[in-house]
C-alpha cells in the first residue's frame, strides 16, 4: 500500500530568529512552487521560541510546523513546559515525542510519552513518537526486544494508525554519521510494523520514519525501502538545500 512520505526536520536547540525564519521561508517557497502535489509532506520542528514566527511565515505554503515536545496537561503549574493546546494554537500540526535526547536529558519514560501522545491527539496534533536502541543494546543483540518494549509502552493502546507517526531512530546513529544499512533499517521497520499491528491494528497505513544521520547522499537508499515512509532529519534539516534534496528523493526528481 502506498503511504505518503513525510520528511520531518528536527531543528533541536538551533536557530535564532533571522536564520530560522529564512530557512523556513525558503522551504515554504520551494514547497509552494512544487504545488499542487510535491509527492511528500514536509514538516519542520523549530525550537519553541520560533514556532509562532515560523508558522506565520509559512502559512499557505503547505509546510507543516511542529513542536519538539509537549506536556501531558493542558495547563497548570508546570514551569517551562508547553501544553499541546498551545502548540495547536500557534498552528502546529505535529509534535515530536520521546526523542532519545529528551529520554536521556530529561529522563522521559515511555509511559510518559504515551500520556503525552494521547493529550497531543486530543489537542488535534499528530504525535511523532520516537523509539530507538542504544549502541550497547544493539551490540548485546537486544534491538528488537528494546523496540518492542518502547513501542508497547510509548504508543497508546488502540490509537488509530493514522493518528500518529512512529520514528525509528537508533540512538547510535543520531548525529554520528553512522547508520544501519538500508536493508537493516527496512527489516527493523518491518518488525516495527508487525508490533504496531498488534498494538493498534491497521499497521499497513501507519507511517514509520527512519532517523539518524540521514543526508542527501544516503536518503535514496532509505526512502526507497518498502517499510520506510519518510525521514526524521536533524543536522541536515538546518540547511534548506540539503533538507530539500532529501525530500526530492520522494518526488522522484533526484
Ligand atoms: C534527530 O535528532 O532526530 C536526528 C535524526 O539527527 P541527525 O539527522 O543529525 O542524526
Amino acid at each position: 500500500m502506498a503511504r505518503r512520505p513525510l520528511i520531518a526536520g528536527n531543528w533541536k536547540m538551533n536557530g535564532l530568529k533571522q536564520a530560522g525564519l529564512s530557512l523556513a521561508t525558503e522551504l515554504g517557497e520551494r514547497l509552494k512552487a512544487a504545488a499542487p502535489d510535491a509527492g511528500f509532506d514536509m514538516l519542520v520542528c523549530p525550537p519553541a521560541t520560533l514556532i509562532d514566527a515560523v508558522s506565520t511565515a509559512v502559512s499557505g505554503t503547505g509546510l507543516l510546523v511542529g513542536g519538539q515536545d509537549c506536556h501531558a496537561r493542558s495547563n497548570g503549574a508546570h514551569t517551562g513546559d508547553i501544553a499541546p493546546e498551545m502548540l495547536a494554537d500557534l498552528g502546529c500540526s505535529h509534535v515530536l515525542l520521546g526523542h532519545s535526547e529528551r529520554r536521556a536529558d530529561h529522563g522521559e519514560t515511555s509511559d510518559e510519552v504515551a500520556e503525552k501522545a494521547l493529550k497531543a491527539v486530543d489537542a488535534g496534533l499528530v504525535p511523532v513518537i520516537c523509539v530507538g536502541e542504544t549502541e550497547a543494546e544493539k551490540d548485546a543483540g537486544r534491538t528488537l526486544e528494546v523496540l518492542g518494549d518502547q513501542v508497547s509502552r510509548s504508543v497508546p493502546d488502540g490509537l488509530g494508525a493514522k493518528l500518529f507517526v512512529l520514528a525509528y531512530e537508533p540512538v547510535w546513529a543520531i548525529g554520528t554519521g553512522r547508520t544501519p544499512t538500508a536493508t537493516e533499517a527496512n527489516d527493523i521497520h518491518g518488525a516495527l510494523r508487525k508490533m504496531l499491528e498488534q498494538k493498534v491494528g491497521d499497521a499497513e497505513t501507519a507511517r514509520i520514519l527512519y532517523g539518524g544521520s540521514v543526508k542527501p547522499s544516503n536518503a535514496a537508499e532509505f526512502l526507497s525501502s518498502e517499510h520506510i515512509d519518510g525521514a526524521l532529519v536533524g543536522g541536515a534539516s538546518l540547511k534548506a538545500d540539503d533538507f530539500w534534496a532529501i525530500a526530492q528523493v520522494c518526488a522522484g526528481q533526484n
